[in-house]
């Protein structure tokens, strides 16, 4: 990692002499945002899957054959609940570490604007449509 092997990555940015200042689409004042906006989606994400696991558990016949529909939902929503909070968790953790706003693939910063809509990304917009054409 970091070694110039060609001048083709001599563009990785790794040196890291302040690990902030290497993401250059992202100032202070956006990373104290973004780490704003993660920090309400945990909560957010959190809060949604103590709801959905503290369903009332009854006995009746009736709200059973009723609820194995709800609770095939409630399984969804719980899953893709907790797939955006460790998502989020992620991203701040990358954060705290100072990796944040890289993508994961090309190794280049993600647009800032892109961040400002999916604080959580992974991925720049190039290599999420690379990998979304790919299913
Ligand atoms: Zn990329």
């Amino acid at each position: 990692m970091g070694e110039v092997v060609n001048n083709q990555i001599i563009d990785d940015r790794d040196t890291p002499v302040s690990p902030m200042a290497s993401l250059s689409p992202l100032s202070p004042e956006d990373l104290a945002a973004l780490q704003e906006n993660l920090r309400e989606q945990r909560l957010f994400r959190e809060d949604q899957l103590r709801q959905i696991a503290a369903v009332p558990s009854r006995t009746d016949a009736l709200i059973q054959r009723r609820s194995a529909a709800q609770t095939e939902v409630r399984v969804k929503l719980a899953a893709s609940a907790r797939m955006v909070l460790a998502d989020v968790e992620a991203a701040l953790d990358r954060m705290a570490e100072g990796r944040y706003g890289r993508c994961h693939l090309c190794r280049r910063p993600i647009d800032r604007e892109r961040l400002m809509i999916v604080p959580q990304a992974r991925y720049c917009a190039r290599c999420q449509q690379v990998r979304e054409a790919g299913r």
